[in-house]
């Protein structure tokens, strides 16, 4: 049975969405009329909610234009004033975090619980970079030879390309906005097709904070590839971010290397989730809710794959099926829900596929297994287990509510098999032994370990992957650094009499 939408919360939203006039956004203005445009699913109803305008590389190359002027005049304002005009946003974000609560359910699906979890998120990417904006990176250091003294300072790269995936419309394109912004860089935001509305009511806000008009621009589009092969082709853009799927982040390395861009790159993940026989039950099964299904599962530090050690794996698998039976499925914009539909319908399918591969190679589903009756695209919350390696499960981003569970004997196992992936987002470990913790930990090949706990973010971490994952790092001081270039002057020194 899914629990349906509030009537104020469905009224609510509309409003939000008919203040919002879905344009393209270049210098400032919103670029609309008579446009090729494209739609925008609510995923509980598959029905459209907003015609968004299909933005095309000329649109790009506009702003390209303007954000290269305007970035210039931006470089040169101090750190205080960004840090203040990042501070207004912060503030305006907060006071608006109603409606872009219900925007970011209405295009993505998750509860606005969650949805309000992930403005208060993302604002806070803007409230920390308005402080990172301020401290000084500069350095001062003598030569070897005593000769010479070398300063070293941090100019903004540039203008930059942001690229964003669907699951987190408002906190990806923060995390990227921010630190940009801070540094003194313009950008031009790509946000993804399925989810461009918060995007443009994000731009909208910044703008009512002061940013000034080109520094952000926004251009929806369903042609992602001809986009940023323009863009990244101009030799006014020095930089590419983006957050999304392995195979697209190759695409762009390749095409930001005749230009040589610095480039982030948050890619996939494939997480392994450990819990050992000492661990806390009820703080594994907690960690465990968190690390599957926030975000629907639809998150790149989802927990994957769960390797539990034999002598606590049936304790785990009857507590976690359990809480996950109990889970309220429903509208994102109903009261008391928990979890919302998958972002669409081949998303559906492919957890259809995934569990039904793992059954038919001998798994055994625990809990769920099956997609709803419904217009939306909702997947039972789902626990399958002894799925072999040999399932497509075993080596696959899941992104959707469905766990899989297989055990393992020893320490030494579990961090062969965790590592045993080319992707290295992140890992969770649940131990009460801290030797063990750290140990573990350490051989993981992630960028990030939750230890005890089933999530990492934060804005004050440097969040990022190794191998396949990505390269570079977002949040913390380090996210800033992803926006600048290192000087050094070297100044001749010689001793006066
Ligand atoms: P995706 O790669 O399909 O799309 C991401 C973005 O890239 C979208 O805006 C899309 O329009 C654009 N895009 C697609 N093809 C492009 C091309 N050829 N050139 C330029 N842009 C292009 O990924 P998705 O389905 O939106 O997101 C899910 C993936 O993102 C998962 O693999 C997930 O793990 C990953 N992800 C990673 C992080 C992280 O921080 N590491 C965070 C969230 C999601």
């Amino acid at each position: 049975m899914l629990d349906q939408p509030d009537p104020s919360a469905l009224a609510a939203s509309q409003r939000v969405l008919d203040e919002l006039v879905p344009g393209l956004r270049i210098a400032g203005a919103l670029v609309s009329g008579d446009r090729n445009t494209f739609a925008v699913a609510d995923p509980a109803t598959a029905q459209p909610i907003a015609a968004v305008v299909d933005g095309t590389p000329d649109d790009a190359l506009d702003a390209v234009a303007v954000a290269y002027e305007s970035g210039r005049a931006w470089a040169a304002t101090s750190t205080r004033h960004r840090s203040d005009v990042l501070h207004r946003a912060y503030a305006i974000m907060i006071e608006q975090r109603e409606a872009l609560a219900l925007l970011i359910t209405r295009e993505m699906g998750k509860p606005l619980a969650e949805a309000r979890g992930e403005v208060t998120y993302a604002a806070d990417y803007v409230r920390w970079y308005a402080e990172e904006a301020l401290r000084p990176s500069g350095t001062s250091r003598p030569g070897p030879e005593g000769d010479v003294r070398l300063l070293t300072s941090r100019a903004p790269v540039g203008t930059c390309l942001l690229i964003t995936p669907w699951n987190f419309p408002m906190a990806m394109a923060t995390r990227k906005i921010a630190p940009a912004l801070a540094a003194g860089c313009s950008v031009i935001l790509k946000p993804a097709d399925l989810t461009p509305l918060t995007s443009l009511l994000v731009a909208d806000i910044f703008q009512q904070a002061g940013v000034p008009d080109g520094l952000i621009n926004v251009i929806t589009t369903t042609d992602a590839a001809a986009l940023s092969r323009a863009v990244m082709a101009d030799p006014r853009v020095r930089k590419v971010s983006f957050t999304g799927s392995t195979p697209v982040g190759r695409t762009l390395l390749a095409q930001a290397s005749p230009n040589v861009l610095k480039t982030s790159m948050e890619l996939g993940g494939n997480a392994p989730f450990l819990v050992f026989d000492d661990a806390d039950l009820d703080r594994a099964v907690e960690g465990a809710m968190v690390a599957k299904l926030r975000n629907g599962g639809q998150s790149c530090t989802a927990a994957n794959r769960f390797l539990v050690q034999e002598g606590i794996a049936d304790a785990f698998v009857e507590a976690f099926s359990e809480r996950m039976s109990r889970v309220v499925v429903g509208n994102g914009l109903a009261a008391g829900v928990e979890l919302g539909p998958v972002i669409d319908e081949r998303a559906l399918d492919k957890c259809r596929r995934l569990v039904a591969d793992a059954v038919a190679r001998g798994a055994r589903v625990v809990t769920g297994g099956h997609a709803l009756e419904s217009e939306g695209w909702f997947f039972e919350p789902t626990v399958v287990v002894d799925a072999p390696d040999s399932a497509e499960i075993a080596h696959t981003e899941v992104f959707g509510p469905v766990a899989s569970i297989s055990r393992f004997s020893t320490q030494g196992e579990a961090i062969d098999r965790a590592n045993d992936t080319p992707f290295g987002l992140s890992a969770y470990v649940f131990t009460r032994d801290l030797d063990r913790a750290f140990t573990v930990a350490e051989r993981l090949e992630t960028g990030m370990v939750g230890l005890n706990q089933g999530l990492v973010s934060n804005v004050a971490a440097p969040f990022g992957g190794t191998k396949h994952s990505g390269l570079g790092r977002e949040g913390g001081a380090e996210g800033l650094e992803e926006y600048q270039d290192v000087r050094y002057f070297a100044l001749n020194r010689r001793e006066t009499a």
